[in-house]
């Protein structure tokens, strides 16, 4: 049969094509391929159990007589047989079968059964056991359970795992010194057992990943990504950046002019920050701090310094409001000092955007701010010493791939130094392990002055006390968001549903000044919306999602987030931390529609218990796994597949000792590793 139904058969769909086809979509190619393959699970067929030892729960395999079968109606028509041996008997039922099945359990024939026991009504059960000749020999290995895709047996994956391995090199990329150190077995050993668990092997530690095979296979993994971590960071020393040292008083006289101090942590990351300018080789430095944490501030340290060693600087966020606030905010710090500020985002028109490529190509532009433009577009920098992505998690891997890749200039060129501005804390032991070879500073305190953010969950039904709020902080002399619920089906229902909401807050509140703000609108219609809410001359602020991150009006002190119950744990903390970003009490109401499921529920209460973005990214990550945690669920090769950060801690910490001696005593060893382990991940370690 055509895989497509319609489709004629033609030469690429030949069984064989079928199977490759569907092997290489598990990334399944050569003989290395496989023999990495490795089972999720197994199942015993290796031993007969006694039908009087069975209990419910079991997966078990027995062997015995049909004593009688037949095709009952009760409720449904069924098939139903009892087999029997010497010690008890067994209910077999199915409720969708063959003829033939029938023919396979007539009365008196001896049959081997495998499946889950349970109780049913007239005792132990199973209900769809595999079924067999009780002649077959029994096999002296466990049966692997492979993962696999649509349309591909367990059988047809464990013939090509079985040809593959006889081919395959097997050879150990460890030597026998760190073997010994780590007590390690063989790598050929561990596969073997892996793919082929003698009967003999504790199904416990394999299935718990405990066996001596799994900790070598683990270690394994675990070892390659640092080995590549290192290879990274060898090869990022190598090349070549201009070390930016202060010409000038520039840094000073912008720590003067500030309205406020640095407080300490930024302070040191600064320090940091500036350390790593210096240097001949490029930064590459992952700058974290919980939403309003005054990381722009930092930015513009690292900028000025770069800007009085005579570099230009780039600094780059996802969206446009967000790049817009930048612009306002770094202006107003650096352009009395005398910076020549430039604005480059896709939505600059024909003769103004020339001006900027020809002001920024010939060195005039001393800071370049706008969006992912700076990078797609073909802009050519006159001297690019420092690039800045704000939000950087937000900016997609493949983006992230195109600036790393913006670095693969002949030997000796220039790089620019990078530093990634995130909010969404990430884990230290996960940031180690996933990101190839990025330094992290962390920003662990807020500016002093400001009150923890009040936040309230409260129900659809409520939504007259929650515009009373409204008014009633607006009298005040505050200004609030209210956040329109996410439609996340279509971008058309999402903007009708802002649209149509802003209509009713403006009709519901008619005393206040109410203006809508989303991401179909024109650039420049969106800059006024923000500057006249900064300027304090729109009192509720209805919007989409466009203002998630970096927004910071300080006399905002109310968010309201509508059908909260749809957005992510991230999302939300981001939204909350629009607010408190002065010195009032702010308060963010969370409404939301009942009923709520089991995981809005933990969402919701996280963002009730806590303000902590750290406590909230854990939670997040507990919630949402590691991949789709880093938005790199299309990249799931770069997790690990069979190392878990939780529990191998152990593992990963003697991995990361290994590393050096590899690279120094074994460097072809560490070469055939990495070969063996990074297949086809390289790009991603880059990013
Ligand atoms: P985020 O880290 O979320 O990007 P911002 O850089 O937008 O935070 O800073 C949040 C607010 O805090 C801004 O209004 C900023 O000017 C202010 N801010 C930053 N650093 C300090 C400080 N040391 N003291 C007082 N206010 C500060
Ligand atoms: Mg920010």
């Amino acid at each position: 049969m055509s895989e497509e139904t319609g489709t004629p058969r033609t030469v690429s769909q030949t069984p064989a094509a079928l199977l490759q086809r569907r092997l290489e979509r598990l990334g399944l190619r050569e003989p290395a391929d496989f023999v990495v393959h490795l089972p999720l699970r197994y199942e015993d067929e290796t031993r007969i159990l006694p039908i009087g030892a069975l209990a419910p729960g079991m997966t078990a395999q027995v062997q015995g007589d049909v004593l009688h079968s037949e095709v009952q109606f009760r409720p449904r028509r069924q098939l139903h047989a009892v087999l029997s041996d010497e010690t008890g008997r067994l209910q077999l039922r199915w409720m969708n079968f063959y003829p033939s099945q029938q023919k396979q359990l007539a009365a008196g024939k001896p049959l081997r059964v495998r499946g889950e026991v349970r109780s049913g009504f007239n005792g132990l059960e199973m209900v769809h056991p595999k079924v067999g000749s009780a002649a077959t020999p029994l096999p002296d290995a466990l049966t692997p359970v492979y993962p696999t895709t649509d349309g591909l047996s367990q059988a047809s994956l464990r013939k090509a795992v079985e040809q593959a391995l006889a081919t395959a090199d097997l050879s150990d990329t460890l030597p026998e010194e760190v073997l010994r150190k780590y007590r390690l077995i063989p790598f050929d050993q561990a596969i073997r057992v892996l793919h082929h668990p003698p009967a003999r092997v504790s199904y416990d530690e394999l299935i718990e990943r405990g066996h001596p095979a799994w900790v070598r296979i683990k270690f394994d993994e675990l070892l390659a990504q640092q080995l590549s971590l290192a290879q990274a960071r060898a090869a990022r020393r190598a090349q070549k950046a201009r070390p930016l040292v202060a010409r000038d008083e520039l840094l000073e006289r912008l720590r003067a002019s500030l309205p406020f101090r640095l407080t300490q942590a930024q302070e040191r990351v600064v320090a940091e920050i500036s350390a790593d300018l210096g240097r001949a080789f490029p930064m590459h430095r992952l700058l974290q701090g919980d939403v309003g944490s005054g990381k722009t501030v930092v930015a513009a340290f690292a900028a000025a310094q770069a800007i009085s060693a005579g570099s230009q600087v780039a600094i780059m966020a996802p969206t446009e409001i967000l790049a817009e606030q930048h612009l306002h905010k770094l202006s107003a710090w650096l352009e009395p000092l005398g910076v020549c500020v430039a604005w480059l985002t896709g939505g600059l028109s024909g003769k103004l955007r020339r001006k900027a490529m020809q002001d920024i190509a010939e060195g005039r532009a001393q800071l370049i701010v706008g969006t992912q433009a700076l990078i797609q577009d073909k802009v050519d920098f006159h001297s690019l010493g420092l690039v800045v992505l704000d939000e950087q998690h937000r900016f997609g891997v493949g983006q992230r791939l195109q600036l790393s890749r913006k670095g693969e200039a002949p030997a000796g060129t220039l790089l620019p130094h990078q530093l990634n501005m995130s909010a969404t804390p990430i884990p230290r032991t996960l940031a180690m392990t996933f990101f190839a070879d990025l330094d992290v500073s962390a920003i662990d305190a807020l500016p002093p002055g400001r009150s923890p953010i009040i936040t309230k969950l409260i129900a659809d039904s409520r939504r007259a006390e929650v515009l009373d709020s409204v008014t009633a902080e607006v009298r005040q002399g505050r200004q609030a968001y209210w956040v329109c619920p996410l439609v996340e089906e279509s971008e058309a229902l999402q903007l009708q549903t802002a649209v149509d909401t802003h209509a009713r807050l403006a009709e519901a509140l008619p005393d206040l000044r109410v203006a809508l703000i989303h991401g179909k609108m024109a650039p420049a219609a969106k800059q006024e919306v923000m500057q006249a809410f900064r300027d304090g001359r729109i009192d509720l602020l209805v919007a989409t999602t466009v203002i998630e991150v970096g927004v910071d009006v300080p006399n905002a002190s109310l968010m309201i987030i509508e059908h909260a119950e749809r957005f992510g744990l991230a999302q939300l903390h981001q939204l909350r931390g629009r607010v408190g970003r002065g010195s009032t009490q702010s308060i963010c109401v969370l409404m939301y529609q009942a009923p709520l499921s089991a995981i809005a529920r933990q969402r919701l209460r996280a963002m009730y218990e806590t303000v902590d973005g750290f406590e909230i990214a854990r939670r997040d990550l507990e919630q949402r796994g590691p991949g789709e945690f880093l938005g790199v669920r299309q990249s799931g090769q770069a997790l690990l597949r069979f190392a878990s950060l939780d529990t191998d801690e152990r593992l990963a910490a003697q991995a990361r000792e290994a590393v050096a001696l590899m690279r120094k005593a074994f460097p072809d060893h560490a070469e055939a590793h990495m070969r063996r382990w990074m297949r086809g991940k390289e790009d991603f370690l880059r990013s």
